[in-house]
């Protein structure tokens, strides 16, 4: 089933910058799809607008078949590079943040909240307070807030970018087991391929000027042992 679908999409900025080239993008349900490319290739023009804070300039997306994410009854949820938690806030406060938006009552969040930071090996680190936490810490706190909503699909921006190769190396193969454990369908913005080949089940690498898809390569390949 396919749940994000950019078609024949193009982008240009009110600047003029021709972000993206007329470029079409299925990704299904349970993909783990990353988007791999240099920077200025439009991979976070793409995210946003699979997330809806972006429009086409042509072309269209579709989710679930819909012209809009509210008509699909699909949700997705954004991690981007800085963890951006709010210091004053403990972790919890911080993950059960949408849930308060959603007016989602108490015990119900605090039990969703509970889970989330379970998932990302936090679970022992509710009651404290961001700055407690190394960068890999904060960043899977980050991610636990987008998964509490539990969202269909998870739009991940360069999430490991600033952290070092030893954390970023641990968060990649705990993200990869969520993934597998969850059946989430994620897409990661990415710009190292080593990452990309590691995390996905299909890489799809892009150009610039004007950002375009170059190369379309599922890695999950089916069995070939005939
Ligand atoms: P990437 O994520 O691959 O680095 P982006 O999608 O951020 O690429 O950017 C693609 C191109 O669009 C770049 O040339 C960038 O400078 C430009 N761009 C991105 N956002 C804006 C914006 N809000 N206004 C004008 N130009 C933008
Ligand atoms: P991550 O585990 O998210 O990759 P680090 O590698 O920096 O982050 O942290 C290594 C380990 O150090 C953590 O898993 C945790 O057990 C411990 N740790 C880091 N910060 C704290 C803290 N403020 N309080 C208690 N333990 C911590």
């Amino acid at each position: 089933q396919t749940v994000l679908h950019a078609n024949k999409v193009e982008k240009t900025y009110g600047n003029g910058t021709h972000a993206l080239a007329r470029m079409s993008l299925r990704i299904q349900r349970g993909d783990f799809v990353s988007l791999l490319g240099p920077s200025g290739c439009g991979k976070s023009t793409l995210l946003k607008m699979f997330a809806g804070l972006e429009d086409p300039s042509h072309g269209h997306i579709r989710w679930a078949g819909a012209d809009q994410p509210a008509k699909s009854g699909l949700t997705s949820a954004m991690v981007f590079q800085e963890a951006t938690l709010m210091p004053w806030a403990t972790v919890a406060a911080n993950v059960r943040l949408p849930l308060d938006l959603q007016k989602v009552p108490r015990p119900e969040a605090d039990a969703r909240v509970a889970e989330a930071l379970a998932q990302v090996g936090l679970g022992a680190f509710g009651h404290v307070y961001p700055r407690e936490l190394s960068g890999g810490m904060q960043m899977r706190a980050s991610i636990a807030r987008a998964l509490v909503t539990k969202p269909d699909v998870l739009l991940m921006d360069e999430p490991f970018g600033a952290l070092d190769e030893f954390t970023r190396n641990k968060l990649d193969t705990d993200l990869r087991a969520l993934w597998q454990a969850t059946g989430l369908t994620v897409v990661f913005v990415t710009h190292s391929i080593y990452e990309a080949v590691f995390l996905s089940s299909r890489v799809v690498m892009m150009a610039a000027r004007p950002g375009r898809i170059v190369a379309d390569v599922p890695l999950d390949e089916p069995d070939r042992s005939e």
